[in-house]
């Protein structure tokens, strides 16, 4: 102790937290840092969206199975000492994939927050400065966005997605645990963007209904996103004009005014030809698909959602067709 004393180890360590998040800054992303001290209140706030059913328990566990995505609210076994908690953005824009079918060029979305490639980026930020400092670092299963809003990284808007000042929402958030020291406070109680108070853009344009007026956590079982993510067939009652991404949608995102310098951010992503795309739709399995294929899909994070490709493509051509799903 006295001899990190003499180093003046802990003092530099009290200012961990913020040079972290300045280095995130010139890294080009975004973060915030919070003391573990604070998890019983995520996952508290976390408990009441269940017990109040805005967030419904059979979706919940639906969501559970689908992407394994139980919720973690203490430290890890392999980073036990964890004392803080380091949540980050980092901006993404659209993509645009380019399909070729019978003489046509047809456009599938992937909205912002399916593509990967930052995450590395950010970690490598992360992970180089703690390690000069000789902290570790690892991945947190804990509910980013409530995380973001708590951290007063992001806000939420009346459309359950989050917002950050000047970015929109056109990032990607991941949380950490860190056994680095958190001395900076930034927990604040939780907060939706003020345009809300006067905009309703979203409620008006979900097609499916799924936002309501008086509550920020969207019906997530009406939601499109949740449809197209999973495997089975779409219900009955989802019209066919209404698909408007291959994965996920972007209709409360593109209408929201937070978003209105950043919607028309759409890079392209890859292209695919006559032949790929008869494959895609006729079910060829994603092995037997041609080296080069495969590629331009993983280099998307496309490779992964494979599965639901074949569905969601012919979809949104049956849709610029006008002849509705087959
Ligand atoms: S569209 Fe309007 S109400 Fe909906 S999230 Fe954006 S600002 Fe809020
Ligand atoms: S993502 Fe689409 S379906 Fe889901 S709430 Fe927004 S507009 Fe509605």
């Amino acid at each position: 102790m006295y001899f990190r004393l003499y180093l003046g180890i802990d003092m530099k360590s009290d200012n961990t937290a913020i040079e972290l998040e300045q280095q995130l800054h010139h890294a080009g992303f975004k973060g915030r840092v919070v003391s573990t001290n604070h998890l019983p209140e995520l996952e508290s706030d976390f408990a009441r969206l269940l017990e109040t059913g805005d967030l419904n328990k059979d979706f919940y566990d639906e969501i559970v199975s689908r992407y394994g995505l139980d919720w973690d609210f203490k430290p890890p076994s392999k980073l036990p000492t964890a004392s803080s908690i380091i949540i980050t953005a980092a901006q993404q824009p659209k993509i645009s994939l380019e399909f070729h079918h019978d003489g046509e060029s047809y456009y599938g979305i992937i909205p912002p927050t399916y593509v990967y490639n930052t995450d590395a980026a950010v970690l490598k930020v992360i992970s180089k400065y703690l390690d000069e400092h000789e902290y570790r670092v690892c991945d947190a299963r804990v509910p980013a966005k409530l995380l973001a809003v708590r951290s007063g990284l992001a806000r939420y808007g009346r459309n359950n997605i989050t917002y950050i000042d000047g970015w929109g929402s056109y990032f990607r958030l991941r949380a950490y645990f860190s056994d680095a020291p958190c001395m900076e406070e930034h927990w604040q109680e939780w907060r939706a963007m003020e345009l809300c108070n006067k905009c309703t853009a979203c409620v008006k344009k979900c097609p499916t209904s799924a936002i309501g007026e008086g509550r920020f956590l969207v019906d997530a079982g009406k939601c499109l996103t949740f449809f197209n993510e999973g495997e089975k067939g779409f219900p009955e009652w989802i019209d066919p004009t209404w698909h408007n991404c291959l994965i996920g949608c972007m209709i409360c995102q593109d209408v929201c005014p937070a978003n209105k310098d950043h919607t028309s951010w759409l890079m392209p992503g890859a292209e695919f030809s006559d032949e790929e795309t008869i494959m895609i739709l006729e079910g060829v399995s994603r092995d037997d698909l041609p080296a080069q294929t495969r590629e331009k899909l993983q280099k998307v994070y496309m490779l992964d959602s494979y599965e639901l490709l074949k569905r969601n493509l012919k979809v949104l051509i049956d849709r610029v067709k006008g002849s509705g799903i087959s």
